[in-house]
């Protein structure tokens, strides 16, 4: 009985999985259906999208603390679990980059600010951030987009890695792009259309639409060039 039991929990299991995994094919299919993104629809991720966060963590730690760290090494978003390095370091170096992301050496993802100039030219850019300090994240952007392309965005900084789907319902988004797949789900489940932006730490493990590159967000989603 109790085996029985156990078996038949493990079946509901995977029907959910399965379950899910046709409801996330469905909104594929509805967003192949719609390849044409209105720019004022999609929202961005900062960090490991926008900003090429992994690249000064990277630097830093080899830098400051003779920690050498290759990008494939970094398989989960938690960096703690994956690397063999004092948490503490990893705290300290996030912290850096957290509170002063200039004079730390944050960069653009490369072509970035040329798809956000781009983009820009059709409506505000959105930003929604996790980090829970919204000065340094804004000086940041003011430093690396172009004057009118930063006058013409929005910026939220969350404090918080969960509840992204809030903001993006509020700031009347339908699409955001995401390096962490579990706010992908969570606005895939909230009725919204997440694009991964790949990584490391995301490759493989979800199937939501993606894309590798700032090129890629113009080329695979096809953003609509004469919209008003
Ligand atoms: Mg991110």
């Amino acid at each position: 009985m109790w085996y029985a039991e156990r078996t038949k929990m493990r079946y509901n299991a995977v029907d959910r999985i399965f379950y899910d995994a046709i409801k996330i094919h469905e909104r594929l299919d509805i967003m192949e259906r719609y390849p044409e993104i209105h720019p004022r629809l999609i929202g961005f991720d900062i960090d490991c999208v926008v900003a090429d966060t992994m690249e000064a963590f990277l630097r830093l730690a080899l830098a400051d603390y003779g920690i050498k760290i290759l990008p494939e090494d970094i398989t989960s978003f938690q960096v703690e679990e994956c690397l063999p390095v004092d948490p503490a370091v990893i705290n300290t170096i996030f912290a850096r980059l957290l509170a002063a992301p200039i004079e730390n050496g944050l960069q653009p993802m490369p072509h970035a600010v040329s798809v956000l100039t781009e983009l820009s030219w059709h409506a505000p850019l959105t930003f929604i951030t996790a980090r829970p300090m919204q000065e340094p994240i804004n000086r940041w952007l003011q430093h690396v987009l172009p004057d009118s392309v930063y006058r013409n965005s929005r910026l939220v900084a969350m404090g918080n890695h969960d509840g992204k789907a809030r903001y993006v319902k509020k700031l009347g988004l339908q699409y955001f792009v995401d390096d962490r797949v579990t706010t992908c789900t969570e606005l895939a489940c909230a009725g919204y259309f997440p694009i991964v932006f790949e990584q490391p730490w995301n490759r493989g493990r979800h199937c939501f639409a993606s894309i590798d590159s700032w090129p890629g967000i113009l080329k695979s989603i096809r953003v609509a060039e004469h919209v008003s």
